[in-house]
């Protein structure tokens, strides 16, 4: 199986060989198999594979955070989101949280429905609002948080924000969504 960035790894595992990487910090030359020395996360930085050990992270997250993630359901009252990384840094999150993201906690004013917000396959930056074991409840209320960029459930081409809030456009079969948008909306 291939490494990848954000792998958890334990001592001994292999990650890859000399030809192909340089071993970077928490990683050994086993004869020409770069193996983890440390139980942690892979990080691959250019050609450096390094592990970034599990017991040297803080508990990663904390209340008021921002966080990238990608929405992997939006049902109801709940949108589910695949939590990323931290924002300004590059960092994989040491443990693979959910999150979730409730109606409430969407935008300023009334929203009369989930889907009005967010797709499945939106990216989006959230603020960190409530921590429990391995779930994290986010809000997009903030100006810079909601979808940084989505995609049109009609045709799949990325969608570029208009001059109406809250409203992205498709410019290959010109549909119009509507979405929480971030202030920090990637138009490319
Ligand atoms: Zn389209």
């Amino acid at each position: 199986m291939k490494i990848e960035n954000g792998d958890l790894v334990v001592p001994g595992d292999f990650l890859g060989i000399i030809e192909q990487y340089l071993p970077g910090n928490g990683t050994y030359d086993d004869e020409g198999d770069i193996k983890s020395s440390i139980a942690g996360n892979v990080t691959i930085d250019n050609r450096t594979i390094s592990i970034i050990p599990k017991s040297g992270e803080p508990s990663v997250l904390k209340i008021g955070d921002r966080i990238y993630g990608q929405i992997t359901d939006v049902r109801g009252q709940r949108a589910m989101i695949n939590l990323d990384r931290l924002k300004h840094t590059d960092r994989q999150l040491a443990l693979p949280y959910m999150g979730a993201i409730h109606i409430s906690q969407v935008k300023n004013g009334y929203l009369d429905k989930l889907t009005d917000a967010f797709r499945i396959g939106d990216i989006i930056e959230g603020e960190v609002s409530k921590i429990s074991s391995d779930n994290v409840d986010l809000s997009t209320i903030h100006d810079e948080c909601g979808v940084v960029k989505a995609m049109c459930t009609r045709c799949r081409a990325y969608m570029k924000t208009t001059s109406k809030p809250d409203e992205l456009y498709c410019e290959v079969c010109n549909k119009k969504e509507k979405r929480k948008v971030s202030s920090n909306y990637v138009n490319e």
